[in-house]
């Protein structure tokens, strides 16, 4: 807050976790700026929606409960108040708050002090207008003391705004005295540290005492500590601060949230986007077809392994013929292939399509004795045959088959919350977040390379073909307007996706059917092969049984003191 009102900087950016009082930092310069200071401003969102909800939930309270706002700002109910909820009216000024995926509130009227919110969750392009940050700076070009404050969790290292943002600036960190030997230092991941499997007894070791200090130390150091710049400043103040310092969070339930969070990939990213504030280093590599090809396993689709709680399929339509993988999902979303089948035939005809349901329902059993059915099937309407998928799956709503229709875009939601309806007509569309879904299984064939929680299992039958079109996209880095901008790209031309796309609709599948609720629920009732298992002499700890993926990596610690991933 003293760098946002310091005349010599024009631009603060604050790359951040959860938990570190952000919000407060923006209503005050908001408030700041309405009371003291006033200016034309312009507040961006990610999108219109959550602007709207911005201003409902957090400034109309803040400007209720402040007398010098309410005296400022006219409530939008009262007659000629001539403010909205996205524009807001003072004597001086002006605040609009606007979605960085909506042009309109973005290209409007000269603006003094912009401020940007969860940057890294802009779109690419606001609209067809281009980048929202270059579009929101642009209206400040006639001010002399302009100003810009940007905030926000970290996402992907080379995509990240916030922090090609906070690489521009001066670097501070807070730095703070230990309480044992009084050194300065940074608050690392890496120091803190616990007795193996007891994550909620860590405390934070000194890096240069070595003393083990607790939350009633955190709470003086804090107070005791100061910004320290670690380049020069050319006008750009920039903050990083992580959970780690956080007076409402302790060190120990940041340990338990990471032994929990490191069981698989996806979860581990977001968390140390949101916990530590910082970017996850997506190396890009590609997964290599014939390595996880030698993963095949003996089974097939009479016997399925015991693990297997569920089956779901997932169905592309081509103009020739249908491809359709069965994936069958267990405890913690393991999931095994059961069978991939292509269906040549003319997808305009009714054949086909009872072709498909006949394999669909074929019988398929586990080792240990039951019959598996398919409960959800997830059909592409998105390229070709559209009308005559959205009928086939309107006829056989009851049996959970879903016409969907995969979008791009990374941070959307792999299944929605609702249905939409395709066009003017009544038929039901599921859009299928497929960036987010390769994301997810990408890192899970990367990354898990043991059974267990996030495994992918393969079964003998399928051919090496299947493999590469399996791991044929790759996420790319484009430049869009001077901002790299990840995408996926096939990485061969001429090889095809089918099994790729096939998996991610399976899991579309699974999430249409409250899989993971399903897993919850079923995994009480215990499967025929766990009734034989004698009970053990000694008691499994917990905590073993979390930690099966052993990637990243654990590193013991002096004194048997555990963390890290690093
Ligand atoms: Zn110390």
């Amino acid at each position: 807050m003293d760098a946002i009102s310091d005349p010599a900087i024009r631009e603060v950016w604050v790359m951040k976790s959860a938990q570190v009082g952000w919000t407060e930092i923006l209503n005050n310069c908001i408030g700041f700026h309405v009371h003291q200071d006033p200016a034309p401003m312009l507040l961006v969102q990610p999108t219109l929606e959550m602007a709207e909800s911005w201003s409902k939930d957090r400034l109309a309270p803040m400007v209720r409960d402040s007398p010098v706002l309410t005296e400022r700002i006219a409530d939008p109910k009262a007659r000629d108040s001539g403010n909205t909820l996205l524009h807001k009216k003072f004597s001086g000024g002006h605040l609009t708050v606007a979605g960085a995926n909506s042009p309109a509130g973005l290209a409007s009227r000269p603006i003094r002090v912009v401020l940007f919110d969860e940057v890294d969750r802009y779109p690419a392009s606001a609209g067809t207008e281009g980048d929202p940050v270059s579009l929101g700076k642009k209206r400040t070009t006639t001010f002399w003391n302009r100003k810009l404050l940007a905030g926000s969790t970290p996402t992907i290292k080379g995509s990240s705004r916030i922090e090609a943002g906070f690489e521009a600036g001066d670097q501070r960190f807070y730095f703070v005295p230990c309480t044992s030997c009084g050194e300065f230092q940074r608050l690392v991941w890496a120091q803190v540290q616990w007795p193996e499997g007891r994550p909620e007894e860590a405390t934070y070791v000194c890096q240069h005492c070595g003393v083990m200090l607790t939350e009633a130390d955190k709470a003086e150091m804090l107070k005791a500590g100061e910004w320290r710049a670690t380049r020069d400043s050319r006008g750009i103040a920039s903050f990083h601060i992580s959970e780690l310092y956080s007076p409402w969070s302790s060190w120990s339930e940041m340990a338990v949230a990471f032994v929990q969070a490191k069981r698989f990939p996806e979860t581990l990213q977001t968390w140390i986007n949101t916990s530590l504030g910082e970017t996850y280093e997506d190396r890009g590599e590609s997964v290599a077809p014939q390595g996880l090809a030698s993963r095949r396993e003996q089974y097939g689709p009479q016997t399925v392994p015991a693990g297997v709680v569920l089956l779901t399929a997932g169905v592309d339509v081509q103009d020739d013929r249908l491809e359709v993988s069965i994936w069958g999902w267990g405890r913690d979303e393991e999931a095994w292939l059961v069978e991939h089948a292509v269906l040549r035939g003319d997808p305009g005809s009714d054949a086909l399509w009872l072709e498909l349901d006949a394999f669909v329902a074929a019988k398929r059993g586990s080792e240990d004795g039951r019959r598996l059915l398919v409960e959800a099937v997830a059909v592409d309407s998105g390229g070709h045959f559209t009308q005559q998928v959205y009928g086939y799956a309107a006829r056989r709503k009851a049996r959970r088959v879903f016409a969907i229709k995969g979008a791009g875009g990374f941070g959307r939601l792999i299944w929605p919350k609702a249905a939409g309806r395709a066009g003017k007509t009544s038929a039901q569309v599921w859009i299928v977040g497929v960036d987010t879904a390769k994301d997810l299984l990408y890192g899970r064939l990367r990354r898990v390379l043991e059974p267990g929680p996030g495994y992918l299992h393969f079964c003998a039958a399928v051919e090496p073909e299947w493999f590469e079109q399996l791991t044929n996209e790759v996420i790319v880095h484009k430049s869009v307007q001077g901002r790299r901008v990840r995408a996926y790209k096939p990485r061969a031309a001429g090889v095809r996706t089918e099994a790729l796309d096939c998996m991610v609709y399976a899991y579309a599948a699974f999430l249409g059917r409250a899989g993971p609720r399903v897993l919850e629920h079923r995994k009480t009732a215990p499967a025929a092969s766990e009734e034989v298992v004698e009970p053990k002499p000694e008691p499994v700890q917990p905590q073993q049984q979390a930690t099966v993926v052993r990637r990243p990596q654990q590193m013991r610690r002096p004194g048997g003191y555990m963390n890290s991933w690093r």
